[in-house]
């Protein structure tokens, strides 16, 4: 009697070979956060044995469990280099996106100490100020090449402020920028798209796609219909239902109230499942193919249904939280979040299960 999180692995195979294919070009995959929360140690395995090669993840302890599942695969580490991880960035072959001068140096002193070129992205901001060579770092290598020698560059990256806004003049500005700092640095290989940019057209093509969001169905595209499929579904089993009759509460602080007589579904799911509490009151679960109203607050370990609509909701039977029939993005809406936080919320305390949803 709790949740149950099923997370389809050939689905998120499916969408990575279509995100590859509007790219028009390779993708990697992003699995940082566990794969958004789905699980790294089942989507990863299954990615490269469908032919993903290159895998990025945000930290170094990320990338050491990863290299276990993944021997054979390029993993990249967003989050940079420092000399104290220097071992671990050897012993498991991993390596760093370097976005900073500091870090630059850091890594090329190893390479050295090494005696051989060890393997790197470099990041260049161009206008999220966040992470990436800013400009007068960019002047540095750029006027003076010896400064990246040592170093096997695997990709120069930038990373989009807003692409999933097709229309802000941003993601061109952007493009254009990278492009020409591309010029200015020794011939490399490029890799710009995250998932919203792999749908901005032909002109942000690159030699490799980072797509993360996309991989596990958020849309790439809002507003648009989604064109990823969906790849996780989040149930959870009814514990009581209870009659109500019109004028009476559910749940802390009575913020909903029965307008009529009412069928009150409890379900074994709240925020400590990392379902989020903004959504009181507001989202919808779905059951037999109905939409049903979540009533009340979100409680700990426990939501309310106004199941008044659906006399076949039983205890034991179970309702759709996230999932085909209740997309990850509108729940996101009703939360006032997005996808990535829905997802990356979810919490493992639900029973895993792999397999088609
Ligand atoms: C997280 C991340 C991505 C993936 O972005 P999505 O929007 O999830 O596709 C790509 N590049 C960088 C630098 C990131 O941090």
């Amino acid at each position: 009697m709790r949740p149950v999180l099923t997370v389809d692995p050939d689905a998120i195979v499916a969408n990575w070979r279509e995100l590859a294919r509007v790219h028009g070009a390779p993708a990697a995959a992003v699995v940082k956060a566990d794969a958004y929360g789905l699980g790294a140690a089942i989507v990863a395995p299954r990615l490269h044995r469908a032919g993903a090669t290159f895998f990025f993840v945000a930290q170094l302890e990320e990338g050491v469990l990863l290299r276990r599942l993944l021997p054979g695969a390029t993993i990249a580490i967003l989050n940079g280099f420092s000399t104290a991880d220097a071992a671990d960035y050897l012993a498991h072959d991993l390596a760093p996106v370097l976005g900073a001068l500091h870090e630059i140096d850091a890594y090329r002193a190893l390479a050295a100490r090494e005696g051989r070129a060890l393997p790197a992205l470099l990041h260049i901001d161009t206008g999220m100020n966040r992470l990436g060579l800013p400009g007068h770092e960019l002047d540095a290598v750029a006027s003076d090449p010896g400064r990246l020698a040592g170093i096997d560059w695997l990709y120069a990256m930038t990373h989009l402020v807003s692409a999933e806004a097709a229309d802000d003049p941003r993601n061109e500005a952007q493009r254009l920028r990278f492009a020409q700092a591309c010029a200015r640095l020794p011939p490399m290989k490029r890799s710009l798209a995250n998932s919203s940019g792999i749908f901005l057209g032909e002109a942000f093509r690159s030699d490799l796609a980072r797509p993360g969001a996309a991989l596990y169905g958020v849309n790439p595209t809002p507003g648009l219909p989604n064109p990823m499929r969906p790849v996780m579904r989040l149930q959870a089993p009814v514990l009581q239902m209870r009659e109500i009759g019109g004028g009476e509460s559910v749940g802390y602080n009575a913020i909903w109230v029965a307008a009529r007589p009412s069928r009150v579904a409890t379900i074994a799911l709240g925020y400590a499942d990392g379902y989020h509490r903004a959504a009181s009151n507001r989202a919808r679960v779905a059951f037999d193919g109905m939409r049903l109203p979540l009533i009340g607050r979100v409680s700990m370990d426990l939501i309310t249904i106004d199941a008044t609509d659906a006399p076949g909701l039983a205890p034991g039977g179970m309702v759709e939280l996230i999932g085909p029939a209740i997309p990850v993005d509108e729940v996101a809406g009703w939360a006032g979040t997005n996808g990535y936080e829905v997802l990356t919320s979810l919490r493992r305390r639900a029973g895993c299960v792999v397999g088609p949803l």
